[in-house]
């Protein structure tokens, strides 16, 4: 669909995992862009994938709000039951040298994605409605772009599996429903990511500004 050429610049598109250059060819809708080379997704438009996006990332403000609040696990060990929410953790140790470590965790498995959901309504709301962006639309979604990386509520979830697989020889332990919200998080998170085309995003906040 797209082909090799060192010309024209305006419409060249370049692989964002292997650097190659193509000549742009607009997909049509429901069509995929791929990279010839390594096969990288470059460009898939979708119809109403903006309102679909948006529509998941409320969902997942929701349930990263909830995962912070409700009891993620129970413990029972000799008669006794604890239950425990991230943030009973987090405050748990919120004063005494641990204090950077659990912000550093907080940050990583609920600010950073949170901050990553709420900026992508922020840029997407106003592209579906077909109105001009918000201010500041450009930095908001390069910065979330540039968070990506930082947000580990996925590892976070495959962490406490293991951690609560190893220690339930010790003690009866039970998932809350925290548990089961940030496991819905992580899945759709990874629905909102390939969602997302970056192509059509960037060119409608491009075409909006310069005219
Ligand atoms: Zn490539």
């Amino acid at each position: 669909m797209v082909q090799a050429s060192p010309i024209p610049l305006d419409n060249l598109i370049v692989c964002t995992h292997c650097d190659a250059a193509f000549t742009l060819q607009r997909p049509e809708v429901g069509q995929r862009a791929r990279c010839t080379r390594c096969g990288t997704v470059l460009i898939t438009p979708r119809r109403k994938a903006g309102l679909q996006i948006i529509a998941v990332s409320v969902a997942i403000t929701i349930l990263i709000i909830g995962a912070t609040i409700f009891p993620f696990l129970s413990i029972s060990a000799a008669g006794k039951t604890n239950s425990v929410s991230i943030l009973d953790a987090a405050l748990a140790f919120s004063d005494g040298p641990l204090v950077a470590l659990t912000l550093t965790t907080a940050a990583l498995i609920i600010f950073v994605p949170l901050a990553r959901v709420l900026l992508t309504i922020y840029v997407l709301v106003p592209i579906v409605l077909d109105r001009p962006p918000a201010r500041g639309a450009t930095q908001a979604f390069r910065l979330s772009e540039a968070l990506r990386p930082w947000s580990m509520a996925e590892i976070f979830a495959l962490g406490c599996a293991v951690a609560l697989i190893k220690i339930s020889d010790l003690a009866d332990v039970g998932f809350g429903p925290a548990f089961w919200m940030f496991c819905t998080l992580v899945v759709l998170v990874v629905v909102q990511d390939s969602f997302l085309c970056r192509w059509s995003v960037w060119k409608s906040l491009d075409n909006t500004q310069t005219s």
